[in-house]
């Protein structure tokens, strides 16, 4: 299938940012998306879920879906302190972030975990957006392609489809930090992710999206979006301002 095809996603990580007072930031994106040019790919935000519910209202009539950043892999139960997807998908979620690498560091999730929350999310009738990327003392010892197939392999459950499915690659070392890889060694990484992918998933693994992520900002967006295998993008900081954000919505062709 041609890329131009893979209609493109442009997802914001909020982080835990977000109180309800936020939600003018949020109508602003969404105000910024209902008007002309529209944007050509799917707009996703995920903010903390405790504030999914008010800011729904602050969408409403727009493109713009709302998503969460992490869930337990169960669905209800004794877990003090989780959140299941299905409580996610209750509240007007439409995707999860999992495996992000602030939860693979702070919290200790290994690939078995992360491939076991994104078929929690599946099963929750959800898309699952799984993180992966190296980090710095990977890229340096030469060893990026290795660790994200590793990771791919291990943290995608089969039963995964393009339609239920995204691949956010993001470098450690380049998230939050305003470093980037070179435009040769993201289309490398999605290149080695979009081949693992049609391995193993045949004609729909063309179909996957692959979002690169890690310092995306208004002034990098447009040149990383019209990357080879690049489908949109992951963004944490730029996400939070609709003056970042919704030119890098823009900047997706
Ligand atoms: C992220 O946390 O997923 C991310 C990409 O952050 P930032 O855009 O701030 O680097």
């Amino acid at each position: 299938m041609p890329q131009s095809r893979v209609k493109p996603l442009i997802a914001g990580n909020w982080k835990m940012n977000g109180v309800r007072s936020n939600m003018r930031e949020l109508k602003r994106i969404a105000e910024a998306c209902k008007k002309a040019p529209k944007p050509r790919g799917d707009v996703l935000i995920c903010p903390p879920f405790q504030v999914l519910w008010p800011y729904k209202e602050a969408v409403k009539g727009s493109p713009v879906r709302l998503g969460g950043q992490d869930c337990h892999t169960s669905v209800s139960g004794a877990h003090t302190g989780d959140v299941s997807a299905e409580m996610l998908a209750d509240i007007g979620a439409t995707a999860i972030i999992v495996g992000h690498s602030e939860r693979r560091t702070d919290h200790g999730e290994t690939n078995v975990l992360v491939r076991a929350k994104a078929e929690a999310v599946h099963a929750a009738g959800l898309i699952a957006i799984i993180c992966l990327g190296e980090t710095e003392k990977e890229r340096d010892a030469g060893q990026t392609i290795r660790v994200i197939s590793k990771q791919l392999k291990e943290s995608v459950p089969n039963g995964s489809t393009a339609k239920n499915t995204v691949i956010a690659y993001e470098p450690v070392w380049a998230i939050g930090t305003g470093r980037t890889p070179t435009s040769d060694d993201i289309k490398k990484a999605h290149k080695a992710l979009r081949t693992r992918l049609e391995k193993r998933f045949g004609p729909d693994g063309a179909k996957f999206r692959l979002l690169y992520g890690g310092s995306v900002k208004p002034g990098n967006a447009e040149e990383i979006l019209a990357l080879d295998n690049v489908n949109g993008a992951l963004v944490g900081g730029a996400s939070l301002k609709s003056s970042d954000f919704v030119p890098i919505i823009r900047a997706a062709k």
